[in-house]
């Protein structure tokens, strides 16, 4: 039996104020825990993956699911994404407004429908169909978020979730693994930025740029500026760079990351390689 390997993240960005950070590590404790007992009992990474990032979508404290910020017109729209390392097969939503867990909705996508992105009302009516709890969207609401999305607006600003010196929230959620069997998965969920555009969907969802798994290479999901974390492609660059030119993951990410400084953007990721070498680099002031 090979050994097996988990990671998960909560997101780029920083916490600069005095907070107890008990009630964010308790969640991240419950989500490796998920994804740990899954792959113990011999569980696949894809069923990992979505076990550690529903936990997470479930708290209100991180930026997917019902932590969600708001987009500019005061509204949520979630993005998720999970991939099979296995056999390359993804699922996706993106801008969803009324599903409660889009990780499990990518998930649907991905085994009961021929495509692999589905967005808006699609996604919602494709979730409902397939029996997956619904909400109104004011479901996502929480008085911090919506103090953020002030503050961003009276800033004129678009914000990665911790980007701001005042925030206190953590961000961004995913979780990549590697199982027993030898089988990569990673999955990524977001409320995406504050105060972003309505309809505007970021690298989250988008296969290999914010979440890809390939067997045999690597895992990955990415936190960040998704806008740019898309045009450098990043999770697929990363995995390329290590089959193509044998790069270790260490030179690959950092390679990978110092493309997305270039271009103004900031963020992380998380990746595990098909040896279970786990790699959580980020230049962002904090993950
Ligand atoms: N990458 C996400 C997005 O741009 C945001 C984040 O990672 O916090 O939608």
């Amino acid at each position: 039996m090979i050994p097996f390997a988990l990671a998960i993240h909560g997101g780029a960005g920083t916490i600069t104020k005095e907070i107890d950070p008990a009630p964010y590590l308790a969640v991240l404790h419950d989500s490796l825990d998920a994804g740990y007992a899954v792959l113990s009992s011999g569980g696949s990474a894809l069923d990992a993956v979505s076990a550690a990032v529903l936990i997470l979508e479930d708290s209100p404290l991180y930026n997917a699911g019902r932590g969600a910020v708001y987009n500019h017109e005061t509204r949520h729209e979630l993005d998720a994404a999970v991939m099979d390392g296995a056999n390359r097969k993804a699922g996706a939503v993106g801008g969803a407004t009324k599903i409660r867990n889009p990780v499990l909705a990518a998930r649907a996508v991905m085994e009961h429908s021929p495509h692999v992105l589905l967005t808006g009302d699609g996604a919602n009516h494709f979730a409902a169909e397939h029996g997956l709890k619904m909400v109104e969207n004011a479901w996502f609401n929480t008085d911090h978020r919506l103090k953020q999305l002030q503050q961003a607006q009276q800033k004129n600003r678009i914000q990665l979730d911790f980007s701001d010196d005042d925030a206190v929230e953590t961000g961004t959620v995913g979780a990549v693994a590697l199982d027993a069997n030898g089988n990569l998965a990673a999955a990524t969920s977001t409320g995406g930025l504050t105060n972003k555009a309505a309809g505007r969907v970021g690298d989250t969802p988008i296969i290999g740029a914010g979440t890809y798994a390939e067997n045999g290479i690597c895992a990955i999901s990415a936190t960040g500026t998704g806008d740019e974390i898309i045009r450098i492609v990043m999770a697929h660059d990363i995995a390329n760079r290590i089959k193509y030119l044998g790069e270790d993951i260490e030179t690959a990410t950092d390679y990978s990351l110092q493309q997305l400084k270039s271009l103004n953007g900031d963020g992380g990721l998380i990746a595990v390689t098909h040896d279970g070498t786990i790699h959580m680099p980020f230049i962002s002031r904090g993950m």
